[in-house]
């Protein structure tokens, strides 16, 4: 297995034209003595939309890391793949994002079941982790219904894993990750715990683990939900794998994702503290937010770059229901509250900015504007070469957001 580093940050090339900014913005990190591996990530739902292919990704990346000179590793996530799409990313891709949420609540076979809980007795009963103060209590029952809900996803989870592996030719050339987070209900710690010795079991080097935790993570705009209970369930994940690691054989690097982690910025002196008191490792996803800082960018130019920004939402308005429709499990935009039009196009470049811009102290941040283009990137895909020819001729101001918004909102909140 390809060993993961400890700090990995997912980061989204959507229009494979920013990779550049992106990583300058891990070199400034590091001069201020944060290590963190960049990760570039686009999924499957993403290439199709903007009818893109990973080799594309790939040489985006591997450019700028020879144009800017950056000696440390840097990867290329196959981001929520499964059997049917992975197969195009196994030659570009190092790291996979093996998503089962599809897979869960789909029942295994009763015997597999029962083999299950058969080989884990130490799970029923009162069940103590070092770093959780209150030991579970977990019945038979719960490891039944846990096993139920998950045991047939992680068989489906191994089978992509070995398909890669196959593919690959060997097991040590990528990090693989699990990906459950795109899925309705929470996954509680005794679950998590329930659910890492079912994916030990089918041999999966499993490196990071990104489970759906407590509250909202709305694509691009701040947690929404109880801080306190968020707090209490990340440092409990955090036991539960160190517990795993110790106890079923998987990797020591094993760490927490938390996807759909840009712009959270109420959760993150929570994280801060947990990776700090307990010197876990953390990956983190920040994919959608770097092409809404390209899209500041183009507003703050001002010009024919502010035209373009509000064409995009202005387009983005008018097809809301279907852009949005694919990722309702991770959006909450409240459509009233969306500024219409007529009123969008007579704005200044600062309107526009202070809208758009995760600033929530700005009285003219929307959140439902900056969801609505989040997710609204295909409008920019239709405009072809009009919208990669307006990131080029704005680059200076748009890669300033792009890495600023990195380096300053994400990076130095997290890891300083
Ligand atoms: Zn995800």
């Amino acid at each position: 297995m390809k060993t993961c580093p400890k700090y990995t940050f997912g980061v989204g090339d959507r229009f494979a034209n920013g990779a550049h900014a992106q990583l300058a913005a891990f070199i400034e990190a590091k001069k201020l003595g944060i290590d963190i591996t960049p990760v570039w990530n686009k999924s499957n739902r993403e290439h199709n939309i903007i009818g893109s292919e990973p080799i594309q990704t790939r040489q985006a990346a591997d450019k700028a890391v020879a144009d800017l000179g950056w000696t440390g590793e840097y990867l290329l996530d196959a981001d929520h793949i499964n059997l049917s799409t992975v197969d195009r990313f196994v030659a570009p891709c190092d790291f996979f994002t093996l998503d089962v949420a599809d897979d869960i609540g789909e029942a295994a076979t009763p015997a597999d079941v029962e083999a299950f809980i058969a080989r884990h007795p130490e799970l029923i009963g009162t069940v103590a982790i070092d770093g959780i103060a209150q030991p579970f209590q977990i019945t038979r029952e719960d490891v039944e219904k846990t096993a139920n809900q998950f045991l047939k996803a992680t068989q489906k989870a191994a089978a992509i894993y070995q398909h890669i592996v196959a593919a690959k030719g060997g097991v040590d050339n990528f990090v693989t990750e699990v990906s459950m987070d795109e899925t309705d209900s929470p996954q509680t710690p005794p679950e998590m715990l329930i659910i890492l010795a079912a994916i030990a079991d089918q041999g999966i080097p499993i490196q990071t683990i990104a489970p759906k935790f407590t509250g909202r993570f709305n694509k691009g705009v701040d947690y929404v939900g109880d801080v306190p209970q968020f707090e209490k369930e990340f440092n409990d994940d955090l036991a539960v794998i160190a517990h795993a690691v110790k106890n079923y054989g998987l990797p020591a690097t094993l760490k927490l994702s938390v996807h759909s982690g840009s712009d959270k910025f109420s959760i993150y002196p929570a994280i801060k503290r947990a990776i700090q008191r307990t010197g876990a490792g953390l990956h983190i996803k920040t994919a959608g937010t770097n092409w809404l800082e390209e899209i500041v960018g183009l507003a703050e130019a001002g010009g024919t770059g502010l035209a373009l920004a509000k064409e995009i939402y202005i387009k983005a308005l008018e097809k809301k229901e279907a852009l949005c429709e694919p990722y309702a499990t991770v959006i909450d935009i409240d459509y009233a509250k969306l500024p219409s039009a007529e009123e969008v196009s007579g704005w200044t470049s600062t309107q526009f900015t202070d809208a758009l811009r995760h600033d929530p102290a700005n009285p003219g941040y929307n959140a439902n504007l900056r969801q609505l283009l989040h997710v609204g990137f295909k409008v920019a895909a239709q405009l072809g070469d009009t919208y990669i020819q307006a990131l080029k001729d704005n680059s200076t101001v748009v890669a300033k957001n792009v890495t600023g918004n990195l380096l300053d909102r994400h990076m130095k909140v997290l890891f300083l």
